[in-house]
């Protein structure tokens, strides 16, 4: 080679490095945050919502975990796929005082606790507090709104939440009713209920939010459940579409809120009640509300299509749940 081309080679291996570092600096950085959930699902839906995000090709995803595990044991093989080191799974849960993840490096965070996880340390709190009025992303997936009912500023973000002994102290019931009317429903009582798990359709209510613009105005669910009777400070929060159970057994006979949006201090928060176990998972109505969900919540935009197997008003649909191998960590 003569010395000219020797030159051009270099500085195209160069460039090709540099972009490459530019690539990947370029995507967003997302972190899932579990441990301790009654859904024994958890460790295998965390590695689910890890690869899909990571399939999208617009994420890098790290998990961060309590030490303290629960109910932690149906899906244990998966639990070292999450690349955290050593945890220790309890019959209770049980606050850890080292969980602390680094909030302000990720551009949006999932949250797969569920309902009973021990609250955080306030330091963890306070940082969490802080990360999302600067402008953090948060993603609350299913029984992640029953988590924390102690904790003020978590409810703020959720909007509304269940269980954990929440009641009309925590704020107001909101739905919808068969009119199509939003209802905030200040009467006392406790929160959150479902009927039998099943496959229900979910109502689209605003069309032009990034996240569900394009989608069909009903589609079907796999078999999930249907939140009910939620009830939240509910500020600054917008209902993206509600549900209505039809399993016969229904605690309400009211359109439930499914997905939500709210905006809390200059961050955005994602809510979705689906996702009950790894099937409600695999529905691609989850997949895609979630991914685009939590691309909105990191960004405020949204680019992840809706695709071709999306589910219609009368047929559910379904992905089958495979590992790929870039869902396991080396550590
Ligand atoms: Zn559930």
């Amino acid at each position: 080679m003569k010395n000219s081309a020797v030159y051009i080679f270099f500085i195209a291996i160069s460039l090709s490095i540099h972009f490459q570092g530019f690539t990947q600096k370029s995507k967003l950085k997302a972190l899932i945050i579990d441990g301790q959930n009654n859904h024994a699902v958890w460790p295998k839906s965390t590695i689910m919502m890890k690869q899909y995000l990571e399939e999208t090709g617009k994420f890098e995803v790290d998990i961060d975990r309590t030490q303290y595990t629960w109910k932690g044991d149906r899906e244990k093989d998966f639990l070292p796929l999450a690349g955290v080191g050593k945890t220790e799974d309890l019959e209770n849960p049980k606050s850890d005082p080292d969980f602390s993840p680094k909030f302000s490096k990720y551009d949006v965070v999932i949250s797969n606790f569920g309902w009973k996880a021990a609250g955080w340390p306030e330091k963890t709190q306070a940082a969490f507090e802080k990360y999302m009025n600067n402008g953090g992303g948060f993603v609350s997936v299913h029984a992640a709104d029953n988590s924390f009912p102690e904790w003020e500023a978590y409810n703020e973000m959720i909007g509304i939440g269940g269980w954990g002994d929440r009641n009309e102290s925590n704020g107001p019931y909101v739905y919808y009713t068969h009119e199509g009317e939003l209802v905030r429903d200040n009467s006392p009582g406790g929160a959150g209920a479902h009927g039998p798990q099943h496959e229900f359709k979910v109502t689209i209510r605003e069309p032009s939010h990034p996240i569900t613009e394009g989608m069909p105005k009903t589609w079907m669910t796999t078999k999930d459940e249907c939140y009910a009777k939620l009830r939240g400070p509910a500020e600054n929060m917008t209902v993206l579409a509600t549900a209505k159970d039809v399993s016969g057994k229904a605690p309400t006979d009211r359109h439930e809120p499914t997905l939500m949006v709210i905006d809390y201090g200059k961050g955005r928060v994602f809510h979705t009640t689906l996702g009950h176990d790894d099937y409600s998972i695999e529905s691609v109505g989850f997949i895609t509300s979630f991914l685009r969900g939590t691309e909105w919540a990191a960004t405020g935009k949204v680019t992840i299509p809706i695709p071709e197997d999306f589910p219609s008003a009368s047929k559910p649909s379904s992905r089958e749940f495979k590992l790929n191998s870039s869902s396991q960590v080396n550590n």
